[in-house]
Parts: C-alpha cells; sequence; structure tokens
C-alpha cells in the first residue's frame, strides 16, 4: 500500500515522486546506494532505509539506458514481511488441512483393505481350530479384489484339506478293519496251534508233554471232594507184530482204535494222552476201586472187540498198570509216572493182556 515508484535523471535529482516537495526541490539523492547502483547502469533489488517513508524498504531498480535515468519502485520491508508471513500462514493452514486429509484417507484405506483381511484370518483360525467344520465365510464383495481374490484361494485350500482329511479317515477306517480282521485271524491261528502243540497228530489225543502240565497242575488244586487220583499206563502187547504183519497203516489204525477206546473211558475231569509210540497214559479223579475197574473195563472192551482191518479182523490186546494216590500225603508227578510204568511192566512180565496195581 506504501509502495511507490520514483524517478531519478542522470545526475541522480528526483524527477517523479509521490512527494510532492521532494519534487518541487527537485531533491538530489545521487548518495544513496540504489541511486548510484541504477546510474551505474545496473538493475536489481536491494534494501534501504527510506527517510521518506521512515523506515526500511525493499525496491527493484532498473536503469533506463539512453536517457541515463533510473526507475524504483520502493515497497516498505514490513508490508512485505506481513504479506509472506500471511501467505506462509495459508500454506500451512494448508499444507495441515491436506494432512489431516491424508490421515483420514490412509485410515479409511486400510480399514477397507484390512477389515476383510482380519475378518479371513480369524475365521481360517476358528476352522483350523474346529477341526474344518464348516466353510470360511466369503469376503465382502466391496472388499479389494486381491484380498477376494484371496478368499477364493484360502477357500479352495480348506476344501481340498476338508477333501484329504475325509480320505484320510476313510483310509483308517478302512485300515482298521483290516488289521482287526487280521487280528481275529492270528487269534484263531494262534488259537489252532496252541491246540496243536498240545495233541497228538495221530490220534488227536493229547500229546506227552501237555499230559504231564496238565496232571501237574491238577494235582496242585483239588478237583471237587476228590482227593485222589488213578494213573493208568497202557501198552498194546506185541503191537510190532501188528505192524508186521498187517502194515504200518493197520498200526496207526489200531492207535486210534485204542484211543476212542480210552477217550470213552474218560469223565470230565480226567485226561488221556498218548505217551508215545504204542503207550498211552490216563489219569482219573477217582479212588483206588473205581480206577481198577475202569482199568478192567478198558482191557476188556479192547480185547473184546477185534479192529476191522481191509475185511480182516486184528485182535488186540493191552498190558496195562495202575497206580493210585491219595493226594493228602504229597505226591510228585514223575513218582507217579514212574510207578504207573513199573507196574505196566509188571503187567507185562506176567503174560500181558492184564490189568496190574503196585499200589500200597
Ligand atoms: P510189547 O508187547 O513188549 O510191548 O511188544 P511190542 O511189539 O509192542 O514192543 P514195543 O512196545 O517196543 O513196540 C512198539 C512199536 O510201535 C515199535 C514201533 O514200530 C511201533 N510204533 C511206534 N509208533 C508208531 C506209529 O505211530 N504207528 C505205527 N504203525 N507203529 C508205531
Ligand atoms: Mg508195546
Amino acid at each position: 500500500v506504501k509502495g511507490h515508484s520514483a524517478f531519478v535523471d542522470h545526475t541522480g535529482h528526483v524527477i517523479a515522486h509521490p512527494n510532492a516537495e521532494w519534487m518541487r526541490e527537485i531533491r538530489d539523492i545521487s548518495d544513496w546506494p540504489i541511486v548510484q547502483a541504477m546510474l551505474a547502469g545496473n538493475t536489481g533489488v536491494t534494501s534501504f532505509y527510506s527517510p521518506f517513508m521512515q523506515g526500511n524498504m525493499v525496491a527493484g531498480y532498473a536503469a533506463v539506458p539512453d536517457v541515463g535515468w533510473g526507475v524504483m519502485v520502493p515497497q516498505p520491508e514490513a508490508e512485505i514481511a506481513a504479506r509472506v508471513h500471511s501467505l506462509m500462514l495459508s500454506h500451512l493452514v494448508w499444507a495441515i488441512a491436506g494432512l489431516l486429509l491424508a490421515i483420514v484417507l490412509a485410515i479409511l484405506l486400510a480399514r477397507w483393505i484390512i477389515g476383510p483381511l482380519d475378518q479371513l484370518a480369524r475365521a481360517g483360525r476358528q476352522l483350523m481350530h474346529g477341526g474344518l467344520q464348516g466353510n470360511l465365510p466369503a469376503v465382502r464383495s466391496d472388499a479389494p479384489q486381491e484380498v477376494r481374490e484371496l478368499g477364493t484361494v484360502m477357500r479352495a485350500l480348506i476344501a481340498g484339506l476338508q477333501g484329504s482329511r475325509d480320505e484320510i479317515s476313510k483310509l483308517n477306517e478302512s485300515l482298521q478293519k483290516r488289521v482287526d480282521e487280521a487280528t481275529r485271524q492270528l487269534r484263531d491261528s494262534n488259537h489252532k496251534l496252541e491246540k496243536l502243540a498240545r495233541r497228538d497228530s495221530l490220534t488227536e489225543l493229547a500229546n506227552r508233554r501237555h499230559f504231564e502240565t496238565s496232571l501237574a497242575k491238577a494235582l496242585s488244586r483239588r478237583s471237587g471232594d476228590v482227593n485222589e487220583v488213578c494213573i493208568m499206563l497202557l501198552d498194546i502187547d506185541h503191537f510190532k507184530q501188528i505192524n508186521d504183519v498187517y502194515g504200518h497203516a493197520a498200526g496207526d489204525a489200531v492207535l486210534n482204535h485204542i484211543a476212542r477206546v480210552l477217550e470213552q473211558g474218560m469223565r470230565a475231569q480226567d485226561l488221556v494222552a498218548r505217551y508215545g509210540g504204542d503207550e498211552f497214559v490216563a489219569y482219573m479223579r477217582c479212588t483206588h476201586e473205581v480206577g481198577m475197574q475202569r482199568a478192567r473195563e478198558i482191557r476188556n472192551a479192547i480185547d473184546q472187540y477185534a479192529v476191522s482191518w481191509n475185511s480182516r479182523n486184528i485182535h488186540i490186546t493191552v498190558s496195562i498198570g495202575l497206580y493210585y494216590q491219595d493226594l493228602q500225603e504229597g505226591v510228585d508227578v514223575n513218582a507217579l509216572l514212574d510207578n504207573a510204568d513199573n507196574a505196566m511192566y509188571k503187567a507185562k512180565r506176567q503174560g500181558r493182556n492184564r490189568v496190574v496195581d503196585i499200589s500200597h
């Protein structure tokens, strides 16, 4: 507002100035540095103290070459400073407004992107914790394209995982079935093997080993009220001759015949076994008298009924040794069997086809 222009001639006298007095005097200001600069033909901007304005001025100046005049346009420094200040203030306001806008936009943008991402992540975590039950919810349709794609990919991945898991559980199920079936078969086989291990393969009676362990067990516990045992050892008379005359197969048939007769003579708590070769053994939980009677019946039965073989009748006799033991007196399995064996040999020596009892 207080800015003005002034002209000086080539001698540094004012020829145009808003101050009328200055004009009247044709005031000489040639000693002013700005005027000297113009008279030297320079053009530029400088600052100086103006006694007229009583303040510092900023002035643009230029020399007018042909006439040697100078033109300057001083402006109070305070006015320029105020202008600069107001300009700076308005820039600051704009900058802050821009910053706030940027912040708001950033927050909105972040919400727009992070919101659906967070929702996806949370749903995914829930699915994992819940053993992949259910589906991943669809991403909002106004979410960014990339996030929607991420949702689609995750859904496909989860569907794949669910498929694999179902397949694995099906496989597990069928594997479990096969394991169960194999276990059952193994158990059956074991059962059969155990049975076989206890049996004599020809007669299917118990074998010697099973007989001895079973006798030891039977003697270690009372069987009802019966607290006594009879051991019966039976050997076929002249069995070698049967093999020689009729053949080995006939010998086998005879062994089987004897086995069946013996089986029929046993009771639930008794056990009969093939002791080896043409020897059979039995333990019977009965009194001395009953044991003797049953041994005699067996000898009679064998003597009475011939074995028919290839339309020939094979007559067989057996020698039986019997040994009775009262279990209260204490027992030794080997001693029992030895005594029965001795009794059987005695029967052989006495002429075979008989029952000998050496119990005291
Ligand atoms: P003894 O009256 O003195 O008993 O005369 P033995 O001829 O019966 O004599 P011994 O008891 O020693 O003979 C047993 C025979 O039994 C000998 C063997 O060849 C025969 N033998 C053993 N095991 C079997 C078998 O599994 N099958 C057949 N067929 N014969 C067998
Ligand atoms: Mg014999």
